[in-house]
């Protein structure tokens, strides 16, 4: 009996591929694994930061160190030196980071960041902040090789396009090399390494795609500002004026398009999950945040009745055809609100708009009655019913275009783009015989980016 489980232990030996895959879901390390890493810094825990508490994902401490683990244990990544791999932190961006930094502060309390440095007072010390904890494993990774750039003097400007605008949080340009470049440069690499598992380096593709479109001024392979159709087949298009681009296979038609403040995000009621989209086919489960985790809640009589969700504002909230639900940001109080219709089809939102109110959440019916969501959790409690807008509208959705116009998607299908100085509405050019179900505005887009 010895024998035969030694020869299995053997023959599984051989079989899987010398320091191959890297099963990054199963997340609870073992204390060896997290000891090899630990041992490689100086590590200063500051009062107040919780006990390091083994395989929990909601301690600062752990988290840290499983994301090293991780970076690790991938070892050597796929390098090609192309425009999405500019080989600056080589093949082992766990051997970039540990030859950059040779102490971690784990920090009890930080000013809006996950992790800093200060180059000017140690060019080997990162410190770590609570907000880490949702960053997830892989990002963590991204972190690391990103502070370590910085003791290279290269800093942040601040940015200049809707995601953290005016916020240091961008660089100027990708060729620039900068510490953002060397985040989105770790990821692209594990995107493309053969031997991680599918999922991660998919993960890792979407975090890339996002980072091409957030953290530079300058916005790397041409991408451009449009909006993502969905159409009554379900299949998603990217459309700036010119004849619409098909960016992905369709996500199935039990999923709903859903108003984020991000990125195109599907939900499927049936199976209670989101779906944050990233170009081409692929369909990652977007686990981060608390808001998707609303989505677990609801029953299956709701199901069939689920219209929208709205991540907009200071709480989240599920739009149902007969009821608003929302959930507040602590995630202990539930308000509800009938719909008197029974027939509410989407929420509708924009920013800045000449057709409702700017920055004003709304719901409209299938007959076009518009109704205010209240702006805080306050008024909401006291809501009994909600206000309805004298203006009317069959719309779907609405989104800017442009410096003085706006695009929406009515009712009937049809896209159609409002003019502010004629004040003049006209179907937008070659989307004629497009019949539209929802939209997303702003998306970004290129043909090179879907490359990646
Ligand atoms: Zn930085």
């Amino acid at each position: 009996m010895k024998t035969l489980s030694l020869l299995v232990l053997i023959l599984i030996g051989l079989i899987s591929p010398a320091g191959a895959v890297v099963e990054w879901d199963n997340r609870c390390w073992s204390d060896d694994k997290i000891e090899r890493v630990r041992s490689k810094f100086e590590l200063e825990v500051k009062p107040g930061v919780a006990e390091y508490k083994k395989c929990d994902w909601n301690n600062a401490y752990y988290q840290t160190l499983a994301g090293l683990v991780l970076m690790d244990l991938m070892g050597e990544l796929n390098e090609t030196n192309d425009k999405y791999d500019q080989a600056i932190i080589g093949k082992n961006p766990f051997d970039y980071f540990s030859s950059r930094a040779t102490k971690i502060v784990i920090e009890s309390s930080c000013h809006q960041a996950l992790a800093y440095v200060r180059p000017q007072l140690s060019k080997s010390t990162v410190h770590v902040c609570p907000g880490i904890e949702d960053a997830g494993a892989l990002y963590i990774g991204a972190i690391m090789v990103h502070e370590v750039r910085h003791f290279d003097d290269f800093d942040h400007v601040p940015c200049s396009g809707p995601h953290n605008r005016g916020v240091l949080a961008c660089d100027s340009k990708y060729a620039e090399q900068g510490a953002y470049a060397v985040s989105t440069e770790f990821l692209v690499k594990v995107s493309r390494t053969p031997n991680l598992e599918p999922s991660i380096r998919k993960q890792a593709r979407s975090k890339a795609i996002t980072e091409f479109i957030q953290r530079f001024n300058s916005r790397p392979f041409d991408i451009e500002e449009g909006v993502a159709l969905l159409n009554d087949r379900n299949k998603l298009y990217f459309y700036d004026g010119e004849k619409p681009v098909q960016v992905g296979s369709s996500p199935g038609k039990d999923y709903v398009m859903i108003s984020s403040d991000d990125f195109v995000t599907f939900a499927g009621a049936k199976k209670k999950e989101r779906l944050k989209f990233d170009y081409r086919e692929s369909y990652d489960k977007d686990d981060f945040g608390y808001k998707p985790r609303y989505l677990e809640g609801l029953t299956a009589k709701e199901i069939p009745k689920f219209r929208d969700q709205s991540l907009y504002g200071k709480f989240a909230c599920t739009l149902f055809s007969d009821q608003l639900r929302c959930i507040s940001s602590d995630l202990k109080e539930v308000e509800r609100v009938d719909i008197p219709s029974k027939s509410a089809v989407s929420f509708i939102y924009s920013e800045l708009s000449g057709i409702v109110e700017s920055e004003q959440l709304y719901v409209v019916d299938k007959s076009g009655t518009l109704y205010f969501v209240p702006k805080t959790w306050e008024e909401l409690k006291e809501t009994s019913s909600l206000r309805v807008s004298e203006t009317r509208l069959s719309l779907i959705s609405i989104g800017p275009w442009g410096d003085a116009s706006e695009i929406v998607v009515q009712q009937d299908g049809r896209v159609m783009i409002y003019d502010w100085t004629s004040a003049q509405w006209s179907s937008a050019p070659h989307l004629e015989k497009f019949k539209a179900k929802k939209m997303f505005a702003p998306f970004y887009w290129s043909k090179k980016l879907q490359q990646l």
